[in-house]
Formats: structure tokens, C-alpha cells, sequence
């Protein structure tokens, strides 16, 4: 799993400057991770957490690995479905969901590119088909 350089803390054992490196799984579920090994004193800590990790960790993955978009074509019923689960797991408000209702057929959600691996499956899981698409500053 690739790691991506989140951002630089204090050690916890020394308090010296060392880089926290993480990453996101969409693996039973959408999870995150981080680590950093100190070179002062060679303390170490890792953390990990269940469903969207801290902004510092988005705004360094989105970075580096570009914005992805969910892209959903289904129609009628199926398409229905999809805002209700979208809804249930992002916990959106009506309004946001009338956004993404109008982004339909299209990208209805921008994310990193597990995160939207990850409502895929959810989708898929309810049958209904969705496409994970670069859409800005995505490395080729
Ligand atoms: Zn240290």
C-alpha cells in the first residue's frame, strides 16, 4: 500500500520534528493509517482509524494523488437507490442531495481515489454501477 507523507509533528518520545507518513484501504470498509519512525531517538508510533481520516490526511492524499470522482449513469429506480445509500453514508442533507441528484447522469461526488472506490462498492453491493474517474490534478 503506498504511503503518502502526511505531515511533519512532534515525536513523542523526543519531540523533535519527524514526517507522519499515511494511507487510506477501502477493505471491509473505508479505513486510514499513519506511521512515522523517528531518526532522533527511533521512537515509533502508528495509528489507524475507520471512515474519512483527519483533513491534514485529505488535503495531503488529494495532493499527491489527485482528485477522483464517483461517476453514476443509472437510471430511474436504480439511480434512487443510489442517492439514498449516498445519503445514509455520507450523511448529507436534503439540499446536497438534491446536488448530486442534478449531477446525474455524472461525477455526483469528489473524493480521493479509495474514498471512491470505496462508495463504489458500496453501490455495486445495492447493483447499482458506478465508475471511478480522474478529475483534477490526477498524476498519469
Ligand atoms: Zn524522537
Amino acid at each position: 500500500m503506498p504511503a503518502t507523507r502526511v505531515e511533519q509533528m512532534a515525536c513523542g518520545d523526543c519531540g523533535r520534528p519527524v514526517d507522519l507518513y499515511g494511507g487510506q484501504s477501502a477493505v471491509g470498509g473505508l479505513r486510514y493509517w499513519a506511521s512515522y519512525q523517528c531518526e532522533h531517538c527511533g521512537g515509533r508510533r502508528e495509528m489507524d482509524g475507520i471512515g474519512m481520516p483527519p483533513e491534514s490526511f485529505r488535503r495531503a492524499f488529494l495532493q499527491e494523488q489527485g482528485t477522483w470522482g464517483l461517476e453514476v449513469r443509472a437510471p430511474g429506480a436504480l439511480a434512487l437507490q443510489a442517492l439514498k445509500l449516498l445519503r445514509e453514508t455520507l450523511g448529507l442533507s436534503l439540499a446536497e442531495v438534491g446536488v448530486l441528484k442534478a449531477r446525474m447522469p455524472g461525477v455526483v461526488r469528489e473524493g480521493t481515489r479509495v474514498e471512491m472506490e470505496w462508495l463504489k462498492q458500496l453501490l455495486g453491493a445495492k447493483g447499482v454501477t458506478s465508475s471511478v474517474v480522474p478529475v483534477a490534478g490526477t498524476p498519469v
